[in-house]
């Protein structure tokens, strides 16, 4: 069974090819670059080529950008969309965030359905920026919820990435409710995704978005006071490429939005667990009197749906925490 897995050099889809590969699946990426592609291939070196292999995608947002990709003999069963901008790079909203976002995911879509018949379902990688609802929170998130950002509030750079992954996990279901292709879609909704950084694609300096607040805590740039923490839930890098597969596997997980959500967190929680899991690292971090910015009346989150059908068993903080650290200290922060 042969997959296609679009932002082979992501942070969240090198550990879904680690998955992909135990779980069996012929796997093959899309990169941006030949050096990606390698890097890939040499950190896998037992796994034969028909195993896992890459093709060149240089810029997502281009029209007929994976015409050449989602061909393949023998072809593909499943495709994995991961590949989407996430960082704070921007200058322009449009080109930088929006497009590639949106066009990458109708232009897959658009695609598959052109030249790769034999794909039977896409899994979209979407966000808890795309439930969110940053102005007023509702009782409780699952996902009947749905960001309601307007085009004119995602010209915002701090809202941008937000608006990206909702107008794009909209255009996905509108093109599969328009198109009637011969596939279907699941979606996947992570809030912060946090777990160990892969070795091959990350220096500490580049790091992935997500993971930056672990890496300025154990370097000490939080010392002095933490900064906000933002959305206040989570998830595990390996859970969430758990899910991904898991939504190819399972067939009740077609035409669904799942919310992959492990919990709550604050800024504070991440600081007190590396205190308990690396007390060597106790000198650079933030002291325990420093306040705690959980809300008490923090929304609540209901992942029962990704539990059940996906049967995802989430990690706990602590042992996310312990590990991502863990990793870095191996790349010497
Ligand atoms: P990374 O930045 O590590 O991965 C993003 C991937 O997308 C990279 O492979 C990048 O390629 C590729 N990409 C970006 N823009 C383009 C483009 N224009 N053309 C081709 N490829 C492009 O981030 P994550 O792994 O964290 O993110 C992966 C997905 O998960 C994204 O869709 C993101 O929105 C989503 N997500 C992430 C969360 C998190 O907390 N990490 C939370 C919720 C959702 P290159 O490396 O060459 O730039």
């Amino acid at each position: 069974v042969k997959v296609l897995l679009t932002g082979g050099s992501g942070f969240i889809a090198a550990h879904i090819v680690d998955v992909l590969l135990q779980h069996g699946f012929e796997t093959v990426v899309t990169v941006r670059s030949e050096e990606k592609g390698k890097r890939i291939i040499d950190a896998h070196p037992d796994i034969p080529k028909e195993k896992l292999s890459y093709v060149i995608v240089k810029d997502v947002a281009q029209d007929g950008a994976f015409n050449e990709a989602v061909k393949s003999t023998p072809p593909f069963d499943y495709v994995l969309h991961t590949a989407s901008p996430f960082h704070y790079n921007i200058n322009d909203p449009v080109k930088d965030f929006l497009d590639p976002a949106i066009k990458g995911t109708t232009g897959i879509l658009k695609s598959i359905k052109a030249y790769a018949p034999s794909v039977k379902r896409v899994v979209i990688t979407s966000s808890f920026a795309a439930i969110l609802n940053g102005d007023k929170h509702p009782k409780l998130y699952s996902e009947q919820n749905w960001n309601p950002i307007t085009w004119e509030e995602a010209q915002d750079h701090a809202k941008v990435y937000r608006g990206s992954k909702t107008f794009a996990e909209k255009a996905a279901w509108e093109f599969v409710e328009k198109e009637r292709p011969n596939f279907d879609i699941s979606t996947i909704c992570p809030p912060l995704v946090l777990g160990p950084i892969v070795h091959y694609l990350n220096s500490l300096d580049a790091i992935n978005t997500s993971n930056q607040r672990v890496r300025d805590m154990i370097q000490g740039k939080f010392k002095d006071g933490l900064s906000p923490t933002g959305v206040f839930i989570w998830v595990d890098v390996r859970d969430v490429a758990l899910a991904h597969v898991r939504a190819i596997e399972v067939a009740e997980a077609g035409g669904k939005r799942f919310f992959v959500v492990a919990g709550y967190y604050s800024n504070k929680q991440v600081a007190d667990a590396i205190r308990e899991t690396h007390p060597q690292l106790e000198s650079k971090l933030p002291s325990t009197e420093v306040p705690d910015d959980f809300p008490s009346d923090v929304y609540e989150i209901d992942n029962s749906r990704s539990r059940e059908i996906l049967g995802l068993k989430y990690r706990a903080l602590k042992e996310t925490v312990s590990s991502t650290v863990e990793s870095m200290l191996e790349v010497g922060a």
